[in-house]
């Protein structure tokens, strides 16, 4: 059982508070976060009784990588162990291959995004989603979610300086950790640390409106996806029951009050299942729902798994759903079902653990 701190949950004004001079707050924050150190002995830079000292309260490595695939699109997920022996997954997802020109010089390097976990299991219970099997059993604290990233960027040599988009899309329901969750994306955001600027966070929900409004009166500049999955509230029941406390219309309402950065939209996800959320008129409704929001439209195939009753839409069905928006002005994608043969939905890796046990 761990006792020493994580000192990734702290901000960097944390750190500074809690060290003296608090000006090696931000050589610390560089060793762990540009250097990604794994070691308080390696900050080389700082005396000798300051290292003990931290290596006497704090961890550097919350984390242990127990499982990796490899996609054959690029993309690869990790298993982590946290110290008290949960499991949680985190994705790097690339988006982009690099590219070169003809004489041999780059022309754009890889994008990536990486999709990260938030709790441990998720209380939210969707029907669908094979994180929800497993119940709920913690929540993860700030460090262990920046944790994710920076063990990602380290493994894949990311340089600290490159550009990565992230996406609170793992396990968990983030609003549900709102405070810690709240944390990670300052931490992430620090200059002295990752840099990863707020508009190049998204945090996606099931839709706890009143969190939406508290996340939005936060004016953190983090981009906001729901996961509508549906669009009347008797359907959306059955496969959510959150929608019980929290409506549709309750949604929306929240949605409308969210501070949007002026180049960016909402997005809605949409998991799209067979013969239950594939239907013209599910489309012609979702139009009329968004109306009046700068939004746009990520339709998810659904990704099977041993046991579940639903089923993956067909290409053309998912086609049909998109162009009808489409042609009426609305922004819609279908999500690239990255690293599908590697169990692209998250759960799905954690699931193949366990059982295998
Ligand atoms: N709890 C938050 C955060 C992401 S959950 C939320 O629900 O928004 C993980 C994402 O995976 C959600 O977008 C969910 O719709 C999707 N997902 C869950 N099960 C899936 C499956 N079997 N196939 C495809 N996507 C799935
Ligand atoms: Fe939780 Fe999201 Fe899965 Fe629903 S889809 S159970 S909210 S992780």
């Amino acid at each position: 059982m761990q006792t020493k701190k994580i000192i990734q949950d702290l901000t960097r004004e944390e750190l500074a508070n809690s060290i003296k001079p608090a000006f090696r707050a931000k050589q610390i924050y560089n060793w762990i976060y540009h250097k990604y150190v794994t070691s308080f002995d390696e900050m080389k830079n700082l005396p000798k009784e300051m290292k003990l000292s931290l290596e006497e309260n704090y961890t550097v490595s919350p984390l242990k990588q127990v499982m990796v695939q490899n996609s054959k699109d690029g993309s690869r997920k990790y298993l982590y162990e946290l110290h008290d022996g949960h499991t949680v997954e985190a994705v790097l997802l690339l988006m982009r291959d690099k590219e070169y020109h003809e004489d041999g010089s780059v022309k754009h390097q890889e994008r990536y995004t990486v999709c990260i976990s938030s709790q441990v299991g998720c209380k939210v219970g969707c029907a669908f989603c094979l994180t929800a099997k497993g119940g709920f059993m913690r929540n993860l604290t700030a460090g262990e979610i920046v944790e994710q990233v920076r063990l990602i960027k380290q493994d894949n040599n990311i340089a600290a300086n490159r550009r990565v988009n992230l996406v609170y899309m793992g396990m968990g329901e983030p609003l549900d950790n709102l405070k810690e969750v709240v944390k990670s994306v300052k931490v992430f955001a620090d200059v002295d640390g990752m840099a990863i600027a707020t508009h190049r966070q998204t945090i996606s929900t099931s839709g706890l409106s009143s969190k939406i409004e508290k996340l939005g009166r936060e004016e953190l500049g983090v981009n906001l996806a729901i996961s509508l999955h549906a669009v009347d509230d008797d359907l959306r029941e059955t496969l959510m029951p959150i929608n019980k406390a929290y409506n549709i219309k309750s949604i929306i309402d929240a949605v409308k009050k969210f501070p949007v950065n002026d180049r960016k939209r909402v997005m809605f996800e949409y998991l799209v299942i067979k013969d239950v959320n594939d239907d013209i008129s599910a489309a012609k409704k979702l139009l009329s729902l968004l109306d009046g929001i700068k939004s746009k439209v990520n339709l998810i195939y659904f990704n099977p798994y041993g046991g579940t009753e639903f089923k993956r839409p067909s290409e053309m069905d998912m086609k049909k759903f998109q162009e009808y928006l489409t042609l009426r002005g609305l922004h819609c994608t279908i999500r690239e079902s990255k690293g599908l043969d590697i169990s692209a939905a998250c759960g799905q890796l954690r699931e193949q653990e366990t059982s295998a046990i």
